[in-house]
């Protein structure tokens, strides 16, 4: 008898080791780790997640008639050793996990590896097509990827002639203050729910953030019916409001299947061969099927191949030397006068999960211009977010939000003061600062710290056409002085949790 030792973020039985399994030969093993548990502090919904998907997926795999060996352990090493002892399988076997430190491990404990096959894109083949090509640039890689898989694709072509639709992906949020989008699938929680949550409060875990409330897939058919949901409900409208930010709605119309996808409840090709089926039954703007693939093959699959390529040392990159600790209105240590940092905190606390414009210009932003350690904010990331995972944010904070790694992953910093948030959302109405200011107490603080960010790092983009008529601009203000006074005491006032 084999063992396939089933990591939490591999719940599927159509990938790795699995896929060519049968009960008669294969016994499986899933560990829960208390040493991963309780090394940092997770969203409380984030730790449940991964609990109550791991102890639905021993049920499933044992209602299809495998033996189950779920061990709850000290350690990894410990539940694989203790799981040797009692079972003494001929082999110990495990798809390739997700994360440099996992694959270490597994290097040292004698399991054999079959490649990870969670994704569309093998990261061998993404680093064999950027080794060819003198720029390696999202929009490239994406238009290979749709040649390649033949999504939304006419021969060799586009469908419609159009590869981007992103200008018509950039709409304000309606101004009525009306939520206009069909509610996410949510389930009730069960005694399997309770239990988790109990054994993380009698382990003594370390969480922080609302108890769950049912968004969350936790098992195959939940996201199975949430795929459902959106390819019914969703799909047509998501994407003139992608990058919509409103108080109205949490939810907008995004997917909300990043976790069961990062989990491995959902594969990307059977998302994909949705949209396109969809797509091509009609009722579905090229709009928003083009938006929404280009978030799971091209940018998901880019950052996945990207992690990989760039290695380990990737996480210690911080090219503009941000030393700044996490804010406390990020840790649940102060409230803000923000309406945007405080609305977008609310909505993470209560479901561990927003969208990515709120991650990057609202969070990220605030703390790229803020000067906060990209380390640091990649780890509360990852353990804040429902589908966060080493990989997801190592290449989206650090190289993206944070621009720490000299431009590998973007050309420019993603930096704004209150103008795009105020044009890109409903937060700046009623909030405390006013969003054209950029000195005196009520000035914006995205604002102060926007300019003060480009005076303060001018020596490092003034040669970037991107960035640099905002940098010469900068440096024409009547007010500069006055605005770097400001920047200093704005940024010692978020650091006290007194902004
Ligand atoms: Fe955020 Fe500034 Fe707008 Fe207030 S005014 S909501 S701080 S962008």
């Amino acid at each position: 008898m084999e063992t396939i030792w089933v990591f939490g973020d591999q719940l599927n039985t159509a990938t790795g080791p699995l896929a060519a399994a049968n009960p008669r030969t294969h016994r499986i093993l899933l560990v829960e780790s208390q040493a991963k548990l309780r090394g940092r502090r997770w969203h409380r919904q984030r730790a449940h997640l991964l609990l109550a998907s791991i102890r639905r997926f021993a049920r499933d795999c044992r209602d299809a008639g495998y033996d189950v060996d779920h061990r709850i352990a000290a350690t990894f090493t410990h539940g694989l050793a203790d799981h040797r002892r009692k079972y003494q399988p001929d082999r110990v076997v495990a798809m390739a996990p997700a994360s440099h430190d996992a694959r270490r491990l597994l290097a040292t404990l004698d399991v054999d590896t079959e490649p990870n096959d969670q994704f569309l894109t093998a990261p061998e083949d993404l680093a064999t097509w950027a080794a060819d090509r003198k720029r390696v640039t999202l929009e490239d890689f994406y238009r290979w990827q749709r040649r390649r898989l033949g999504y939304l694709m006419d021969g060799d072509e586009p469908v419609t002639g159009r590869w981007n639709y992103d200008a018509e992906n950039r709409e304000r949020p309606p101004k009525d203050g009306i939520n206009h989008w069909p509610t996410p699938v949510r389930d009730d929680l069960d005694d399997l729910d309770r239990d988790v949550l109990d054994d993380l409060d009698r382990w003594g875990v370390e969480t922080w953030g609302d108890d769950p409330d049912g968004w969350w897939a936790t098992d195959r058919k939940g996201a199975l019916d949430r795929l459902d949901h959106f390819i019914s409900a969703l799909l047509a409208r998501f994407g003139p409001h992608e990058d919509a930010m409103t108080t109205a709605s949490w939810h907008l119309a995004h997917s909300l299947l990043s976790p069961a996808l990062n989990l491995g409840l959902l594969h990307p090709r059977e998302v994909c061969d949705r949209v396109e089926a969809a797509y091509r039954a009609g009722g579905i703007p090229i709009a928003s099927a083009e938006g929404f693939m280009r978030q799971v093959l091209g940018w998901r699959e880019y950052v996945w191949g990207r992690y990989w390529m760039w290695g380990e040392d990737y996480r210690h990159e911080n090219t503009l030397e941000a030393q700044a600790p996490l804010p406390p209105v990020f840790t649940g240590d102060a409230t803000t006068r923000m309406r945007c940092v405080a609305s977008t905190m609310e909505d993470l606390s209560q479901r561990g999960w927003v969208h990515h414009i709120q991650r990057l210009m609202i969070l990220g932003n605030l703390a790229a211009l803020a000067g906060v350690d990209p380390w640091l904010l990649t780890r509360w990331m990852w353990e804040s977010f429902v589908d966060g995972a080493e990989w997801v944010m190592l290449p989206n904070v650090i190289g993206m939000s944070q621009h720490a790694d000299n431009g590998r992953m973007a050309t420019k910093p993603y930096i704004s003061g209150g103008a795009y948030i105020d044009k890109m959302s409903d937060y700046c109405r009623g909030c405390h600062y006013d969003r054209t200011a950029r000195t005196g107490e009520r000035a914006c603080p995205f604002t102060t710290l926007y300019w003060d960010y480009l005076a303060r790092h001018t020596a490092r983009f003034e040669r970037n056409a991107r960035i640099v008529t905002q940098v010469r601009a900068a440096h024409k203000l009547a007010d500069l002085d006055q605005v770097r006074v400001r920047a200093v005491e704005v940024l010692a006032a978020l650091e006290a949790g007194e902004l």
